[in-house]
């Protein structure tokens, strides 16, 4: 196994290092330690005697490991029927999550925020190197009212919310401000780096549709508060315009999906720098009837009539945004299709990059560590093949990813025939 201590050195290829720099051509680029150690003109480029790893990054972009702000690991990603949930065994998520996090990692995406499902021991073992994948952000569990999004118990009672987060829970139900305190702080004790609070209901939530509302305003209130002495940032999953506006209201850091936005949450966004994660690689996939319950399919189909337009409209207002794909609703391992769509919804090439990279780090807290390509970070570093800035689609599928660096290792390398990735 290579460890980060082996230098890489990337040649020849055009660096995007999104920071909002231009496109810099014929750049070097060297990782060593891990971290990234010396970025400049191939002129300058000082000489490597040790042994290293030189990757040929001819024809392609240079580019820093992307973020994704909005996944569930746990979650396949081919529908969600709860019929066939009844017999999975208990823990099994914690499998199924393996190969989704290697997909997700040879996708380009280095930096992963999961908002609900997973836990501290996937992290750790992805820290440990015990299973590839990005480095994670979890949000642990979702705090959201009884009867509604993140209350996945059917009518009949059997709860399929035990199976979507391997744990045994992908939720806290949450009444109140004293249980939303001690929410706050039990998804804290357990790592979380992210609070989610459900502000309204949902697509898939058996008992609640995205109009009704999740949390009230004074609940979330406290969450926020609870969590900012913390330092740590509050997602809000809020779909009707009405559950954005409540979110903002009690302060949240970031609206995720917000597909109905109107101008109010709009200016409310503007106001408060809230980040909106627009999950658009799930919004504008159809519902697919053969795997889905028929009452997600009728919700999801009424959400998509006018998200296009709304999202839009934020963007062109000039709200920040940080990609999120809702993989694990969205099929894993093709998360940079986010890249096209969000240049569909009026952002510009670098623009979408930079949601991707820079502005998602920001949104994770970990902007100090990774989300451009700059000395002293961390080396998380990507290859795409052609010019993403002429063609955004480009990073879109993972067959263009061509080089992943994680952490100044090397996770996978297509650029070199016959030579395998340097650690399993
Ligand atoms: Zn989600």
């Amino acid at each position: 196994m290579a460890s980060e201590d082996t230098a890489v050195v990337f040649r020849n290829g055009t660096v995007v290092d999104a920071t909002g720099a231009g496109p810099r051509e014929d750049w070097v680029v060297v990782a060593r330690g891990g971290r990234i150690d010396w970025m400049g003109p191939a002129a300058d480029a000082p000489e490597i005697t040790a042994p290293h790893r030189e990757i040929d990054a001819r024809g392609g972009t240079v580019l820093p490991g992307f973020v994704d702000a909005h996944v569930h690991m746990t979650m396949g990603g081919d529908g969600m029927n709860p019929a066939a949930f009844l017999h999975q065994p208990p823990h099994y998520g914690y499998y199924t999550a393996i190969p989704r996090l290697r997909a997700t990692l040879d996708a380009g995406v280095t930096s992963v925020r999961d908002l609900a499902g997973l836990d501290l021991a996937v992290v750790r073992a992805v820290e440990e190197g015990i299973v590839a994948g990005p480095r994670i952000t979890t949000a642990y569990r979702a705090l959201g009212p009884t009867g509604g999004h993140g209350d996945f118990r059917t009518c009949c009672g059997f709860d399929f919310g035990t199976v979507l987060g391997p744990g045994g829970a992908v939720s806290i139900n949450t009444d109140g401000a004293a249980e939303a305190l001690r929410g706050t702080r039990e998804v804290m004790r357990k790592g979380a780096g992210v609070v989610k609070v459900m502000a309204g209901g949902g697509v898939w939530s058996p008992q609640d549709t995205p109009w009704h509302d999740g949390l009230n305003i004074e609940e979330m209130t406290v969450v926020v508060r609870e969590a900012a002495a913390h330092g740590i940032p509050v997602a809000a999953h809020a779909q009707s315009a009405r559950s954005i506006r409540n979110a903002l209201a009690a302060g949240v850091t970031s609206i995720e999906h917000g597909y109905e936005i109107d101008a109010e949450g709009i200016e409310a966004m503007l106001r408060d720098g809230a980040f909106l994660v627009p999950t658009l690689a799930t919004a504008t996939t159809p519902p697919d009837p053969a795997k889905s319950a028929g009452y997600a399919v009728e919700k999801k189909l009424r959400l998509q009539e006018h998200l296009g337009e709304n999202i839009s409209a934020a963007v062109a207002a000039g709200v920040r945004v940080a990609l999120g794909t809702d993989s694990g609703i969205f099929p894993h391992g093709r998360n940079l299709h986010e890249l096209a769509l969000l240049v569909e919804h009026g952002m510009t090439p670098m623009g979408a990059i930079l949601a991707g990279t820079r502005e998602a780090a920001e949104l994770l807290g970990v902007a100090d560590r990774v989300g451009t390509l700059q000395v002293g970070k961390r080396a998380d570093i990507v290859v795409c093949a052609g010019d993403p800035l002429e063609d955004i689609t480009l990073p879109g599928d993972p067959a263009n990813i061509t080089v992943v660096v994680k952490d100044g290792v090397v996770h996978k390398d297509t650029t070199a025939p016959g030579r395998p990735p340097a650690t399993a």
